[in-house]
């Protein structure tokens, strides 16, 4: 009926929530399993530098790197490589409005982790990124972050970047173009509204564009669309190369996803296999606004 069709907003959204998963649950792919690695609680609260026992300070800084790591159940990464000191703005292909990148070109064994729609809210996985410092860029959905824009806000504030990923994870192509940046402009408003800054890159939802969504990118005064080459389910990479091996400048798929998702495996646990993953192939990770240059100089979106 008409008449009755006014739900209440608290079960508007959540339809529109569940709705949203089942989209977001086909964004990445298939699923892997293993057994739970143990991840006991570090701790927090080591001084940044220490230098007891007569220890030169960067020794003690490697030492209480590696207990951090090791209280995740992890080995550290390699340090990660300088940034170059003047990279290079990636280049469009053919006449694309903006380019499109998958990769840096770069010969360091450094790859790039980036987490999608913002869904899984853990407050562990912000302790994880603060004590391991594991660089991450955040291409979020508005949908799947408004019921906690604040969570963000403290990985925001570790240093990573916020980057636009769409109001409501439509599949873009076909859409038409003025539906097309009103998803991607209204996305680019809401996040410079609420985390201070205009984000830069884009990534379309499913990795699926076409040529409204490069005028649209443009448009909406971001610089690249980013899309990747590996995609982390639950224990492992899904690789677009055969040899199922990292490159040095691949930009690696990750997801904001919790038990649910992850067949009752928690964000940190996913996220220490992946971490798992690159050291056991010697990767280092990279902060890729370092690598992506804002065509003013200025680098992503925490300035
Ligand atoms: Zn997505």
């Amino acid at each position: 009926m008409p008449g009755t069709a006014r739900r209440s907003t608290r079960a508007a959204a959540a339809a529109a929530a569940a709705a949203l998963a089942a989209s977001l649950a086909a964004c990445g792919g298939g699923a892997g399993r293993s057994p739970a690695p143990s991840a006991p609680v570090p701790s927090a609260s080591a001084p940044a530098t220490t230098a007891r026992a007569g220890l030169p300070a960067p020794a003690a800084e490697a030492r209480r790197r590696a207990a951090l790591w090791r209280a995740w159940g992890l080995a550290p990464l390699p340090p990660a490589p300088p940034p170059p000191a003047a990279p290079v703005p990636p280049r469009r292909t053919g006449a694309g409005p903006v380019p499109v990148v998958s990769r840096i070109p770069t010969r360091d064994r450094v790859v790039f982790l980036t987490i999608d729609d913002g869904t899984e809210k853990d407050p562990e996985f912000v302790r994880m990124l603060r004590e391991l410092r594991v660089p991450v860029t955040m291409f979020l959905t508005d949908a799947a972050i408004r019921p906690d824009y604040g969570y963000f806000r403290r990985i925001q504030a570790l240093g990573d970047t916020v980057q636009n990923h769409t109001l409501t994870h439509p599949y873009l192509p076909g859409l038409g173009a003025a539906a097309q940046r009103a998803e991607i402009c209204g996305q680019q408003r809401r996040l410079t509204r609420e985390y201070g800054a205009a984000p830069t890159l884009f990534r379309p939802p499913y990795g699926a564009y076409d040529a409204a969504t490069l005028e649209a990118v443009r448009a909406c005064g971001l610089r690249a669309l980013v899309l990747w080459r590996e995609s982390m389910q639950i224990r492992d990479m899904q690789y677009q190369d055969p040899g199922r091996r990292l490159h040095p400048g691949d930009i690696v798929l990750v997801h904001f996803r919790g038990p649910a998702e992850l067949k009752h495996r928690t964000m940190t646990e996913m996220f220490a296999a992946l971490l798992r993953r690159i050291g056991g192939q010697g990767f280092a990770v990279g902060r890729l606004d370092d690598y992506l240059p804002a065509p003013d100089g200025h680098a992503g979106a925490t300035g």
